[in-house]
């Protein structure tokens, strides 16, 4: 392609924006006219009750985003400075992040080469092979450090294999926080993530996400003192209803009342968008399916996924052009790609951590994009996004 080809003029197609065509208005109206508009008000229980009954949980509690949901799952989960959390090495650095935050250090896991999701053969293998258990805890003989719990992450919109994973940590006695932050709406053996009595089940509704509450998330649990423990965290310890008093350190990872109004709005809308993003998903796998070089990514026959971000594998060899490439080709004619994470035991902050596996999580990053896939992405522009994609010169 030549330098001085003039930029697009042709309409900007992005990876993935909000869709907002329900009661948002509406709600936000509300919370203004009624003055109902921080860390307090109605909104915020009725949120948390719809976003509970929309994945098939007890409980929700609503928190400022999915990092804050992630850091208090792991702390109520039992998690204690200094010991290791196991956790998916491709992921967006939030998911290790938030084991820091809980003073905690990640164990990297690979993933598997299927379905692109946490090992479970590897996590078995970490515990089996480098591990000890002591007075009901477990302890990796190395460091001799507590692991404390393990935290897959469904990534992309698609479930990872959970019944394996819960049987393990049964067996280890290890509790088990999904970072769902990608998967709200994610079905799992027939039931949605968030559903499968985990400890805890975390979503994220960032700008980006499937649904947005403009930037939220929520803890989602069975269990009534694991949802009591995180809104005591969430809203400053506070031990007495009138009275400030506190007995320990808590946050202000509140969700306003504003923000929670959205999030209603967005909820209502759930079934469609999933919807939706399935159809796109379609489309996609059915135009490059049979193109030599490309691979979309394979989607689990253990659940139903939501395709968050729409994932293509390029062999560059095959396809006669890298993703780096296609990523600078599209970008010109005004279509957002993206590239997978970099793997978390190759990023400059988490590479010191034990990484168990090989090469798997850093070969999808090397050849992995996703593609435009917004709810509202027209079928005339996804049609641009293909041809921009097979039809080179
Ligand atoms: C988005 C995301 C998070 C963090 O959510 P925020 O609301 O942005 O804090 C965590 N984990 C994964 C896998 C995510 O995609």
């Amino acid at each position: 392609m030549s330098e001085n080809r003039p930029a697009s003029t042709e309409e900007f197609i992005p990876l993935s924006v909000p869709e907002l065509r329900g009661n948002e208005w509406l709600y936000l109206k509300e919370c203004l006219d009624t003055g109902w508009v921080s860390s307090a008000g109605p909104f915020v229980e009725r949120f948390e009750r719809q976003i509970a009954a929309a994945v098939g949980a007890a409980h929700a509690v609503a928190v400022v985003n999915g990092s804050a949901a992630l850091q208090i799952a792991l702390q109520v989960a039992g998690v204690k400075p200094g010991d290791l959390v196991l956790c998916s090495d491709i992921t967006f650095i939030a998911s290790a992040n938030a084991i820091r935050y809980a003073n905690a250090e990640p164990v990297l896991i690979d993933c598997e080469p299927d379905y692109w999701q946490i090992d479970v053969n590897l996590v078995r293998r970490y515990l089996s092979e480098e591990c000890e258990r002591r007075d009901g805890q477990v302890f990796e003989r190395a460091r001799q450090r507590r692991v404390s719990a393990i935290m897959p992450v469904h990534i992309l919109g698609h479930a990872v294999d959970l019944a394996p994973i819960q049987a393990i940590a049964a067996e280890y006695g290890l509790p088990v926080v999904e970072d769902a932050a990608e998967a709200l709406g994610t079905v799992y053996r027939g039931r949605r993530i968030g559903s499968h009595g985990t400890r805890a089940t975390c979503f994220s509704f960032n700008g980006n996400k499937i649904l947005t509450t403009g930037g939220g998330g929520a803890i989602v649990t069975d269990d009534p003192a694991v949802a009591a423990r995180a809104k005591y965290l969430t809203t400053q310890a506070k031990d007495d209803p009138v009275e400030y008093i506190h007995s320990e350190i808590g946050y202000n990872y509140r969700m306003p009342n504003m923000l929670a109004a959205f999030g209603c709005a967005q909820l209502e809308m759930l079934d469609s968008y999933v919807e939706k993003k399935r159809e796109i998903a379609a489309r996609y796998a059915e135009a490059l399916g049979g193109v030599k070089g490309l691979s979309v990514m394979p989607t689990p026959p253990y659940g139903e996924s939501t395709y968050w971000l729409y994932t293509i594998k390029i062999d560059a060899e095959g396809f006669g052009e890298d993703w780096r490439g296609v990523l600078r080709r599209l970008t010109e004619l005004n279509i957002q790609t993206r590239p997978l994470w970099e793997p978390m035991h190759m990023s400059k902050v988490h590479r010191d951590c034990r990484f168990v596996g090989s090469t798997i999580s850093e070969n999808l990053y090397r050849s992995c994009l996703s593609l435009p896939c917004s709810v509202g992405l027209s079928p005339s522009d996804q049609d641009r996004v293909i041809r921009a994609l097979v039809q080179r010169k």
